[in-house]
């Protein structure tokens, strides 16, 4: 049996979403935006959906709106491209410089015309340097957008710390946050942190791959990405992805029930990473002083990098990632990695993540997988 240990790279789709998805497929076949039957009813299903992901995240939807989107990186590109409309004579955006790339690419599109792009640093744990963003936030900041929880170390950044410091310094900065990673693991309230944006996307829990969301906060003004039709209020033109949002709505309700089971998956996370690192072998866990998300283990170990422990691992069945890519034949540690100036021969790691679907027993066997490999490897 495989054993699947990179939930943020992606999730499985689970039964109960399937099947709403395979439903909506066959009978909700109507255009949303069609003013007879089939139509009024998948536009009440799609705001179904809508409710059910504003819950998720405790958004009002009386007061801020959610576009269905084609992925996160579609809604973090949205987002972007809005404000920079929205007030054109400011030039300058602050991103931390962990952020993924979807929203890192763009900041440097932008840089090459012409925008000062401000990169919040992190220390060796991967935390934010607050002292460094509140000197660099002015009247002139246009953007600040800092992710919720990193990707690949877990780490969770203080959002509405975040965006109290910005609205501190002035009201008119826009704010936005890139909770990938955070929604479904941790609780995610945007009433809570006052943040402007939120991105999210399905396939980190448990939906279909090739849908998102982005949260707008009431009042906020917002130019489109996608020009053409009139779908989502004018702001998000093309018709709607309807089965895949339907079966999104269905695991945000799933989602939210499975933050129950967090203590657990936390609980088989330091288990984990005890037992590892009581091996006799060096190891290092990167953002262990920080605080992460539940599921995340990012370890390195010092007798074997990160791409050859992912491999044997995948030929005895077993999934996880690597905090390195492949770049012609050298192994490049990741931007994330090298941002918080891991020691060189910690930075070939490998990222371990569960969800509330991980088992136990799936950790136990990892876990005397592991060991094999590395043990036989020696010290
Ligand atoms: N942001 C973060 C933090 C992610 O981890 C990912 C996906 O890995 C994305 C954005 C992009 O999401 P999507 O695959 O929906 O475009």
């Amino acid at each position: 049996m495989d054993i699947y240990l990179d939930n943020n790279a992606t999730t499985p789709i689970i039964q109960p979403v399937l099947k709403k998805q395979v439903l909506a497929l066959k009978f909700s076949y109507g255009n949303p935006s069609s003013l007879y039957r089939p139509g009024i009813l998948v536009k009440r299903e799609l705001d179904d959906a809508r409710k059910n992901i504003a819950n998720l995240i405790n958004a009002d939807l009386d007061n801020s709106r959610i576009l269905f989107t084609s992925c996160a990186t579609e809604a973090n590109n949205s987002v972007f491209n809005s404000v920079i409309k929205q007030n054109p004579g400011k030039k300058h955006i602050i991103i931390s410089s962990v952020e993924h790339s979807s929203v890192f690419s763009v900041a440097e599109r932008l840089q090459s015309l012409g925008y000062r792009i401000t990169y919040i640093p992190v220390n060796t744990n991967g935390e934010i340097d607050m002292e460094f963003l509140k000197k660099k936030i002015s009247e002139d900041t246009l953007l600040v957008s800092i992710m919720t929880a990193n990707n690949e170390t877990g780490v969770i950044y203080p959002i509405k710390e975040i965006v109290a410091l910005t609205h501190s310094i002035s009201p008119n900065i826009f704010t936005h946050t890139d909770a990938v990673q955070a929604v479904g693991k941790i609780p995610v309230d945007v009433q809570e942190s006052g943040v402007d944006f939120l991105s999210l996307s399905g396939h980190k829990f448990h939906a279909p791959k090739g849908v998102g969301a982005l949260y707008i906060k009431g009042g906020v003004n917002f130019s489109p990405f996608l020009l053409g039709g009139h779908q989502e209020g004018n702001l998000r033109a093309g018709t709607e992805n309807v089965a895949s949002i339907i079966a999104m709505g269905e695991a945000s309700v799933l989602a939210k029930d499975a933050l129950g089971k967090s203590d657990f998956v936390r609980d088989m996370r330091d288990k984990l990473e005890n037992e590892l690192s009581s091996l006799p072998i060096k190891s290092y866990i990167l953002g262990k002083q920080a605080n992460r998300l539940p599921n995340t283990s990012n370890i390195a170990f010092s007798n074997i990098d990160g791409m050859q422990l992912m491999l044997q691992l995948s030929q005895n069945g077993i999934y996880v990632s690597t905090g390195s890519a492949c770049n012609s034949t050298v192994l490049k540690p990741s931007r994330i990695i090298t941002a918080m100036k891991t020691p060189i021969e910690y930075q070939k790691s490998i990222r371990i993540s569960l969800s509330s679907y991980t088992k136990q027993e799936d950790i136990n066997k990892f876990l005397e997988i592991i060991t094999k490999i590395l043990l036989k490897k020696g010290k």
